[in-house]
């Protein structure tokens, strides 16, 4: 072990994971010589071509909508921001922690769950798509420019928080990181920690946007705890700033709260349990990193809020419907022709075809739609279905 991972293994809780005893990557290599194993997965995760594309991916608006609201890239600089403060406070290893919140959503269609649920109904003879399991397809195959290995040859910790969830028939598929599916345990307290991260900080930006874009407003919000008893703060504080300050004001205490919350009940939970190593968090039934009681029901409250109000929005919902048919319509056209795609995509369709058949074609076929930002993918809907544009 280095001298780097000594010092900051050092300062790490027994039961975080400590590099000196990860699984290792899929293809051995040399230690790094300054960075620990897990810093080497973030910088791969930060140089990879996923990574960029999510600058031009978007959740809930797409991007084309507005400079200002967030896109896939920014969610998850959110989400690593905050899974990193929680990770220090409680000595959990915020390296890993880091990789895997920049890596969670690699794996994500354009447009959002929209792209997700079209992708998922063109693939269902061929094996349905999933975001989690294409990122951790991203990481593991697609990324192609290290010579000595496809993808990016993570760490198994890594990819094992990537995939957050799982069905038992592709578990089985998966061999190590499909594993804790089948036997029921749970991950290492990182990835676990990311996974609530990434609902912070998507549950308090898309108040922020969603009140930014007039999809909803501060009255409808007020009815939700959370938000009225920060709000009302905000008011006796600050009433004559700008609204704009307020909102943001307001949403800053919601999320300060969250994870404040997200410290002490974890710190009550492993105080309780004091586990020996990151191996006996896994055993556990239920997940260590969670909010207590209260702020679980105010939590879920502002997520039925959000799915009510904003993403069936009917201005959302009319975009979301035709963004669906962006997908599936490449889809319908690309599939039976796949000379239409790129020729290196071409390629590797004809080769998984001789391995496996349609699906194999077919997988190949949503991994290119997949890789698609928003805007690529309606520029090539248009290449491909007007007769007036040659390229
Ligand atoms: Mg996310």
């Amino acid at each position: 072990m280095s001298r780097v991972n000594e010092t900051a293994s050092m300062s790490l809780a027994p039961y975080a994971a400590d590099p000196a005893h990860s699984r290792g990557r899929r293809y051995a290599e040399p230690a790094p010589a300054y960075r620990s194993e897990y810093q080497r997965d973030r910088d791969r995760i930060i140089h990879s071509a996923a990574f960029r594309r999510l600058e031009y991916k978007t959740q809930v608006f797409v991007n084309h909508e507005g400079d200002l609201f967030r896109t896939r890239l920014t969610h998850s600089l959110e989400v690593a921001q905050i899974a990193r403060t929680v990770a220090r406070a409680l000595r959990l290893n915020e390296d890993l922690c880091e990789a895997i919140c920049l890596a969670h959503d690699l794996g994500h269609t354009p447009f959002g769950h929209a792209g997700q649920d079209a992708l998922n109904e063109c693939m269902l003879d061929y094996g349905g798509f999933e975001h989690n399991f294409q990122s951790l397809r991203v990481v593991d195959e697609l990324e192609d420019k290290y010579a000595a290995f496809a993808g990016l040859n993570l760490t198994f910790e890594t990819r094992e928080g990537i995939l957050k969830h799982c069905s038992e028939r592709r578990a089985r598929e998966l061999g190590d990181v499909g594993e804790r599916f089948l036997q029921r345990q749970q991950p290492g307290l990182e990835a676990q920690l990311a996974n609530v991260a990434d609902e912070v900080a998507y549950n308090n930006h898309d108040v922020d946007d969603g009140l930014r874009a007039r999809l909803i407003s501060i009255e409808q919000l007020r009815e939700l705890p959370l938000f009225r008893h920060h709000h009302d703060d905000v008011l006796v504080a600050y009433p004559h700033v700008m609204s704009k300050q307020q909102r943001h004001e307001t949403v800053r205490r919601m999320i300060n709260e969250l994870v404040g919350d997200l410290v002490g009940n974890a710190r009550a939970r492993l105080e309780q349990l004091a586990p020996a190593d990151a191996a006996t968090v896994r055993m556990q039934a239920q997940p260590v990193i969670g909010f207590s009681e209260g702020v679980e029901r105010d939590n879920l409250e502002l997520k039925r809020f959000l799915r009510e109000q904003l993403y069936k929005h009917h201005l959302v919902y009319r975009m979301t419907a035709k963004a669906k048919n962006v997908v599936r319509e490449l889809f319908a056209v690309l599939f039976p022709d796949p000379r239409l795609m790129p020729p290196e995509f071409f390629d590797r369709a004809r080769q998984l075809e001789q391995k496996q058949g349609d699906a194999g074609r077919a997988r190949v076929v949503a991994d290119y739609i997949a890789g698609m930002t928003d805007r690529y993918a309606i520029d090539e809907y248009e290449r491909l279905f007007n007769p007036r544009r040659l390229r």
